[in-house]
């Protein structure tokens, strides 16, 4: 059973594991931000106080991108963790646009612990989109992601209201601001 001594830990772990990148926005801000944001959106917008789930949050992207195993995430933190991180992490060895379209076709057979990660990942991703494009993105790959997330939310939908209105109205002023940039 974890405690929030263990989500703090959780918060420790990852910070270590992030240390040196950055998220791709114009700001450039540190990426442990990211699924810090994740983690705060399901519990002060979902109102979800499950800390597996909240634990999850904060590692979704360790697996990903800092190469940490799905055995070592499961000793520290336990198999139910374990299990969203990996539910939540691209095969790295497919191409892009497969992980992208797979993550369209894999969203509603998810549990609903990783439904939830994975929406406010997409909320946090498109925020930052949205509030700090990188540099190098033209608008149509701007609108392109923001189209992209929407698809992927649409399987995820069911398991937090709160989670999917904030999501909604966070897809109508991200395509007002791509409109008003183009
Ligand atoms: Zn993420």
């Amino acid at each position: 059973m974890n405690t929030i001594n263990n989500l703090l830990n959780a918060a420790s772990f990852a910070a270590k594991y992030h240390t040196g990148q950055t998220r791709k926005g114009e700001r450039g801000e540190p990426y442990i931000n990211h699924p810090l944001e994740v983690a705060n959106l399901i519990a002060n917008v979902g109102g979800i106080d499950d800390i597996d789930i909240l634990m999850a949050a904060i590692l979704h992207d360790t697996v990903e991108d800092c190469g940490v195993t799905r055995d070592e995430i499961a000793s520290l933190f336990g198999e139910t963790v374990a299990s969203y991180v990996l539910e939540v992490t691209d095969d790295k060895s497919l191409p892009k646009a497969e992980r992208k379209r797979l993550q369209i076709e894999h969203a509603p057979h998810l549990s609903t612990g990783a439904k939830i990660v994975k929406l406010a990942d997409k909320i946090s991703n498109i925020t930052d989109i949205t509030n700090s494009p990188p540099a190098d993105w033209t608008i149509e790959r701007r609108r392109e992601y923001v189209e992209w997330g929407s698809s992927v939310v649409a399987g995820l939908r069911g398991v937090n209201a709160k989670l999917e209105a904030h999501f909604d109205s966070l897809v109508t002023r991200a395509r007002s601001a791509v409109e008003q940039a183009a």
